[in-house]
């Protein structure tokens, strides 16, 4: 109950799992918001940085927060992540740099910090990923002139001690950030392979499943027979076909063929639950029965089958099929199984129609 309300809770400051990279993003925005506001907090606690610059960090942690609502709630998930990162890297940054002891201070922690971050999160950013991090290994290089340049525009130090827990507690702040980002980059990437599974696993079934009917296509006649075989078990192979399925086309259009399709598979997937079997559909009006029966067994299953479809009241009347049934021999293969079947069905067609033969 506890980790289903957690699980809600999550979802609703992350959004879905489904997404794994906005959701992993969106975690890592909230911590950055905690961490300003806590940054903001020590500073002004501690008083190891210009004023100016703790009301930088508690804007930042405000602006952030708004940037993560903006793209949690009203869909700017790409634009937001653009400015998120070049606020950390355009603005605080130098700020901190200036009003945080300069190349005394925590900021060289924060841009090696930053530069992970940017390298490791934003592969999508193309060429911007790539600026971003020429500006992280370059940044120093302007802050020091100015440093060394405009002394008193930089906040010093009071003591030596200060400097110490300054540098002290950023380390240990930014190692925390890394490891988090660390961790929810190895969760982005469990979350995106079992979507990746989930997907191939559609993918898969929908591979093998006939769109119309939802019974399975001819990819998996080979599949089946070659395990049925390994295994050596017993089965046969009735081959039906429905009969004058051209002219029900011609007569009551082709939708109300699809129609008599999609009753007639059912029957036939009822048969293969009930048996064990499979119901495929070879194309056109033309099915596969594979039953783990004997031929004599499943010849009856058929003549139950061509009852049931009699008896099904369909808008233009009833509709039959013919149909041949094949006993799977030892030293034949598939191929001569289903010549057989097909053999025997259009023996049922040159005897009327409506026939199985075994
Ligand atoms: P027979 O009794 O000898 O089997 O005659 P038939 O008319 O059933 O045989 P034929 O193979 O000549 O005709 C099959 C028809 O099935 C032709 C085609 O228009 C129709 N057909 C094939 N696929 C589909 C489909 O997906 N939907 C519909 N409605 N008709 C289809
Ligand atoms: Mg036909
Ligand atoms: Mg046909």
């Amino acid at each position: 109950m506890h980790k289903h309300c957690f699980n809600k809770i999550l979802e609703w400051l992350l959004g879905n799992k489904d997404n794994p990279f906005e959701y992993t993003h969106h975690a890592v925005l909230l911590v950055a918001v905690v961490l300003y506001a806590y940054a903001a907090f020590l500073n002004y606690y501690l008083d190891v940085a210009n004023i100016y610059n703790i009301y930088l960090q508690a804007a930042i942690s405000l602006l952030v927060l708004i940037i993560w609502y903006l793209s949690r709630w009203k869909n700017q998930f790409r634009m937001m992540r653009f400015v998120f990162i070049s606020v950390i890297l355009l603005v605080s940054m130098p700020a901190n740099w200036i009003g945080n002891g300069g190349s005394d201070g925590p900021t060289y922690i924060m841009i090696f910090g930053s530069l992970i971050y940017l390298s490791v999160s934003f592969k999508d950013l193309g060429v911007y990923r790539r600026i971003g991090q020429c500006y992280c290994i370059l940044i120093p290089i302007p802050l020091i002139f100015i440093e060394q340049h405009y002394p008193e525009l930089i906040f010093r130090y009071g003591t030596e001690t200060q400097k110490q827990i300054d540098l002290m507690i950023t380390f240990i702040i930014i190692g925390l950030f890394l490891i988090f980002m660390m961790e929810s980059l190895a969760t982005r990437f469990r979350l995106e392979k079992a979507k990746a599974e989930q997907l191939s696993e559609q993918l898969r079934a929908l591979s093998e499943e006939d769109s119309l009917t939802g019974l399975y296509n001819r990819r998996i006649l080979d599949k089946e027979y070659s395990s049925w075989k390994n295994q050596g078990r017993v089965f046969s192979l009735a081959l039906l076909d429905l009969d004058h399925f051209k002219k029900l086309n011609d007569q009551w259009g082709h939708s109300y063929g699809d129609e008599v399709l999609v009753i007639f598979s059912a029957l036939l997937k009822d048969i293969a639950i009930q048996n064990e079997g499979v119901a495929i559909r070879l194309g056109g009006e033309e099915f596969v029965l594979l039953l783990p029966l004997s031929s004599d067994i499943t010849h009856q299953k058929l003549i139950q089958l061509a009852k049931r479809l009699s008896n099904t009241p369909l808008k233009h009347g009833p509709v039959s099929f013919s149909a041949g049934v094949a006993q799977d021999m030892e030293t034949e293969g598939q191929y001569d199984l289903l010549k057989r079947a097909d053999n025997l069905m259009y023996l049922a067609k040159e005897n009327g129609r409506n026939l199985i033969c075994k």
